[in-house]
Formats: structure tokens, sequence, C-alpha cells
């Protein structure tokens, strides 16, 4: 009998890797949904622990452990679990921490999507969420004192770059027993590493900075080992599985995060500088200017950087952020952030679209208002496109 494979089977078999003395200095993208496993004997030793290996990519796959301990690392953290995106990271995070029942307190200014979980979306599981202004420690404590089994708070918000008071904030959710969740995705962990000041989940929308060049969606958790085994097991369970390439485009983005970061942040402060100067804006927002609420806090709490955010309001409202859009050349409207090139987005029209014209003035989102993610591009080249493109207002 003839024993070579048929045409077919050379077909059906293509993909397997080839033997080599040496190692890739990177890691490969494991581009594959299962994993060979020679024997029954090392199926049972991969599940209980015995041998570390994988199996299934929904469960587990190499390039998503890489970015995992890399996170965890980055953030201080015992272990990190990696989502398909930064909501997923965030709604695991609450089905794993969370029962029916449960009370939220939340910081009245979130990024949309979050805001939209708790309120509309996990009341269907009877879990009910109360907003508080978190630069208001009273109010926190006022809400804290209602027993809820989380606080959700961002470490820099979005898009009027309030600052979160951690220091005090995390040790007033330990006293009331809240476990305290921390979206840093504006600070980075470059800046600002929550679990050392109290916080029991920091989580990433890893779309942005980590990644760093807009080509990859993804979120990442990280928190101590028991927790992040729960998170684990919502991620696996309802599939919130991170893809090999997007993680491999993720761990890419970490390599040059301190680089991009540091840069970004120096052109943020320059711009802010010079838009603070300008007639044709009315107000800026960014926590490095000596006039943000939040300015001592920040220099505090921040390390390196106040971020490379900022926002502000033009003096024309509305028509004048349409002009303005139009008038950029350099810098683009993206209603996304952390490229390495810098975007713009209009809060009013994008994140903030679902608020009535009443709630967003309540809260300071104007129709003027123009968030900036500052790239890495020379600061006189994006400070001469916002110029001209003042100018032309
Ligand atoms: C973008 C963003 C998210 C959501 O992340 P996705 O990757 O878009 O799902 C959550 N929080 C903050 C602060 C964000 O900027």
């Amino acid at each position: 009998m003839d024993t070579r494979p048929s045409f077919d089977s050379i077909c059906a078999t293509a993909g397997e890797d080839v033997p080599s003395a040496t190692r890739p200095l990177v890691a490969p993208i494991y581009q594959t949904s299962v994993f060979d496993v020679e024997s029954l004997e090392l199926v049972d030793e991969l599940y209980e622990g015995r041998a570390q290996g994988y199996i299934y990519s929904r469960d587990a796959n190499p390039n998503v452990a890489i970015l995992e301990q890399v996170m965890a690392r980055l953030e201080g953290g015992e272990d990190a679990v990696a989502c398909a995106s930064g909501m997923a990271a965030i709604g695991m995070t609450l089905l794993a921490l969370l029962k029916a029942g449960d009370h939220v307190v939340a910081a009245s200014e979130l990024y949309g999507g979050t805001s939209t979980l708790l309120q509309r979306h996990l009341t269907r599981y009877s879990v009910t969420t109360e907003l508080v202004d978190i630069t208001d420690l009273d109010a926190v404590q006022r809400a804290l004192s209602r027993r809820p089994a989380l606080l959700f708070v961002e470490s820099i918000s979005n898009p009027l770059l309030k600052v979160t008071d951690l220091e005090a904030i995390g040790e007033m959710a330990q006293r009331s027993g809240a476990r305290l969740v921390v979206d840093n995705t504006l600070a980075t962990p470059l800046l600002l590493r929550p679990l050392g000041l109290g916080a029991d989940v920091v989580i990433h929308s890893a779309t942005k900075f980590l990644g760093g060049h807009s080509d990859v969606t993804g979120g990442v958790t990280v928190a101590s080992a028991g927790l992040a085994a729960s998170i684990r097991q919502a991620v696996r369970l309802w599939g919130a599985t991170l893809d090999p390439f997007a993680a491999w485009l993720t761990v890419r983005g970490v390599r040059t995060l301190s680089l991009r970061m540091e840069r970004a942040c120096a052109n943020a402060l320059e711009v802010a500088r010079f838009l603070s100067d300008q007639p044709a804006v009315k107000q800026v927002f960014y926590p490095g200017l000596p006039g943000h609420p939040q300015h001592s806090l920040a220099s505090r709490l921040l390390n390196g950087g106040f971020g490379s955010m900022v926002s502000f309001e033009l003096s024309g409202g509305g028509e004048a952020a349409s002009a303005f859009v139009k008038s950029v050349k350099l810098v683009r409207f993206a209603p996304s952030l952390g490229d390495t090139r810098t975007t713009l987005s209009h809060p009013a029209r994008t994140s903030h679209r679902s608020l009535s014209p009443e709630e967003r003035q309540a809260a300071g989102i104007g129709d003027g208002l123009v968030r900036l993610s500052c790239g890495i591009e020379a600061a006189s080249d994006i400070i001469g496109d916002m110029e001209q493109a003042l100018k032309a207002l």
C-alpha cells in the first residue's frame, strides 16, 4: 500500500510547525485555535497544572499569556486577564465580582460605554448603580456608607480630565469593604499604578495607549491571583477572549509605551500652554496647568507627566468646533485616543451623544468642547496646525 499522503491529505494537514534548533527572539503569533496534545496523560497533567501548556485558545493562548504577564508586571499585580476589548475587560470584571442585588457606586464622569453598561444593562441583573462626583470626597464617603459591593472610578476622567484622589479613595474603599476598580486607560501604568494605592482591580482599554497605533482592539484587567481567576473564568465562559494577533500587536505596542507616553505627555503640556493664550479658546482642561482644580493632586499622584489628553472649549461653541475639525490638517478627527499621531474628538457628538443637551450641560460638556489626544509628532507641528485652524475660525 502506498503510505505517502494523498494530495487531499497534504492540503488538509498544511500548517504544522517546522523543527528548529533555534528559538525566535520575538514570540511568533500562535494563530491556532487548538494545540496538538500527544497523550491523554498529558491532558490530565495540563488540566491539573502539573504541566505547562495550552489546549484551546478560548481558554488560554501563548500570545495572550505574554500580554497578561507583561501587564501584571507593569501594574504591579499578581495576575492579569486579557479580553477582546476594553469594554469586555470591564464587563467580565463586573460579572465576576458582582451578584444579583449588589449595589455599585461609580464616578459620574465615566467612559460612555461603562456608564451605559452600569445604568442600563446591569440593572437587568438586579445590580443598582449610584453615581457620585468623585472629586467630592464627602459625597464619596456618604455613598460608601450605603455598603456598595464595588466602587468604579477612572484614574483620569474623560473628557474633562479630572484626577481621582486614589490615595484618599483607596483607603476609604478599603475601610468600607467595597472593592475598588480603577479604569487606568488614560494614565497608563507609566504615570500611575493604582494597585499600590488600594485598588483591587485595574482595567485598561488596550485599544488606546498599550496598542498605541490605532490598529488593535483589546482590553486587560490586572488583579490579585484570586480575583483574576474569577475574571478569567468569566472570560472563558462568556467567550470574551482576545485574539492571538491582537495580543501580539498589543505586546509590540507595549515595547514603546514609555517612549511614546513621555513624548506625548511633553507635547500635551506644550499644546495646553499654547491653547491657554488663544483668544478663540474659552477654557483649557489639562491637569498639568496650574489653573486645573486638581493640579497639585496630579503633581503628587502622577509620575513624570500629566497625560497626553488635552480638552478645550472653543469660545464660538458648536459652530466653531465644526469649523475647527474641517480646518485641521495634521491633526485628524478620530473618536479614539492614544495613537502615535494627534487626533481629536468632539464629546458632544461622539462619546456623550446619548445624553440630552441638559445632561451634557450639567456634566460640563459644551458643544464647543474639543478633546485632543496628543501624539508623538514634533510639538511645533501640532501647535502650528492648531494655530492655523484657530486663525481660520
Ligand atoms: C476606550 C475606553 C474604554 C473602552 O475600551 P474599548 O477597547 O473601546 O472597548 C474604556 N474606558 C476608557 C477610559 C476608554 O478610553
